[in-house]
């Protein structure tokens, strides 16, 4: 599904646009020692990966357009401490690893990614409204001290605030990545593979075949492949997004579960969980919930209307948690896939990881956490 209606596409320049669309139907190498199977940011982050880390020559095809899954329509959330009150410890080791890896990957890119460095306040009746015991990184700031920090908010909370989390324009960040790749095939899809013992020898596509060294998919959800037995549980869930015209509300931060401030005084509000819901088209029920919340948190929103509203699913595994591995059974084929709330911020250090299993030929320490195996016997 292609998602259309955001906002991030129309905050690219025209040059920025035709790179997502770059070299359509076309595969300029046949014969690549990695070739990555996919467009969104887990596809792109692990081919810059693989290209910096020197794997040799770097394809990637993708059935669309760069960015045309969940990537191009997700949130752009960078924040991984708020998520020690979800998740294990693990899994926010692996978002704070990915957010340096951004930060470095923004400076290190000519014209960077757009990398927006962005606080976070949690609005909770009181401190233990999140966890009975705050982390370090948090500071717990009072109802009157979130009443000054967030002008015109209706609700009479304290919240947690954590400084120096961050944010992008996905598809912005993503054409910085693709821009650095030597070989990109948007329009081309993957439809079958031939196996050879225990190695992947060819990957018939719509533009032909291609016999690579290394492969990696990175499709959203594990790939479905003629030729490929994956047994691997995942199904998807929409979420809504919106934007609001631009307003004199000027929010300090992302301040959660209410908005986050755009660059110019709009507001992007939503990232629902529409369980179930299976429709590819915007629900104007939904748009209008997340506008009465919006202007029930902040009353002088009330007559701004709303810019930009869109949905997209999010790929996700049993656990919720994203599968990083080789593919089972094949010793020249990885896997990513499911990566639900966080792909955006997963993508770098998952990136990294492949492409050090790529080249050392044995898993990265890191990697051992979200092997496809734990999924064994569970359909
Ligand atoms: C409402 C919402 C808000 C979100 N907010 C955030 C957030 O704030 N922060 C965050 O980190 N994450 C967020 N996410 C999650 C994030 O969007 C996803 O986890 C991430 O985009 C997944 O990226 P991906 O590359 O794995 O998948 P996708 O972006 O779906 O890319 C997979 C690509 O593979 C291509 N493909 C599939 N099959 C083939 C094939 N056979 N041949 C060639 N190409 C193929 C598809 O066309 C697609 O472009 C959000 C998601 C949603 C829905």
């Amino acid at each position: 599904m292609t998602v259309t209606g955001a906002i991030w596409r129309e905050q690219l320049t025209s040059e920025q646009r035709a790179v997502l669309g770059r070299d359509a139907g076309l595969i300029a190498n046949p014969r690549p020692d990695v070739l990555v199977v996919g467009g969104g940011m887990l596809g792109v982050a692990t081919a810059a990966a693989a290209v910096d880390a020197g794997l040799g020559s770097v394809q990637l095809i993708e059935a669309g357009r760069l960015g045309a899954g969940a990537t191009g329509g997700a949130t752009g959330l960078l924040i991984p401490e708020p998520h020690q009150w979800s998740d294990p410890e693990t899994f926010v080791d692996l978002e704070r690893a990915s957010l340096q890896r951004w930060r470095y990957l923004d400076q290190v890119t000519p014209g960077g990614l757009g990398l927006v460095e962005l606080d976070w306040i949690g609005l909770a009746p009181d401190p233990g409204g999140l966890a009975a015991h705050q982390p370090s990184t948090v500071e717990w700031l009072d109802a009157d001290k979130i009443a000054k920090i967030v002008p015109g908010l209706a609700w009479h909370l304290g919240g947690a605030l954590i400084r120096h989390q961050a944010r992008v324009n996905p598809l912005r960040a993503l054409v910085g990545l693709a821009e650095r790749l030597p070989s990109v095939g948007t329009g081309v899809a993957a439809t079958a593979v031939t196996v050879r013992g225990d190695l992947i020898a060819s990957v018939a596509t719509s533009a032909g075949d291609i016999s690579p060294g290394a492969v990696v998919f990175a499709t959203g959800q594990p790939p479905v492949l003629d030729g490929l037995e994956l047994d691997i549980p995942c199904d998807r869930v929409k979420g809504h997004l919106v934007v609001t015209e631009p307003s004199a509300v000027m929010l300090p931060c992302t301040v959660a579960p209410v908005a986050t401030p755009l660059e110019d005084g709009r507001l992007l509000a939503g990232g629902t969980f529409d369980y179930g819901d299976e429709s590819p088209a915007v629900r104007d029920e939904v748009v209008e919930t997340i506008m009465g919340g919006l202007r029930a948190a902040l009353p002088a929103l009330r007559g701004i209307g709303v810019a930009y509203q869109w949905c997209c699913f999010r790929p996700r595994h049993p656990d919720r948690r994203p599968v990083i591995d080789r593919v089972p059974g094949l010793r020249n084929a990885w896997l990513t896939s499911g990566h639900f709330r966080t792909g955006i911020l997963n993508a770098p250090a998952t990136g990294m990881a492949i492409s050090r299993w790529i080249s050392a030929g044995k898993p990265p320490p890191e990697a051992r956490a979200w092997s496809a195996a734990r999924f064994a016997g569970r359909r």
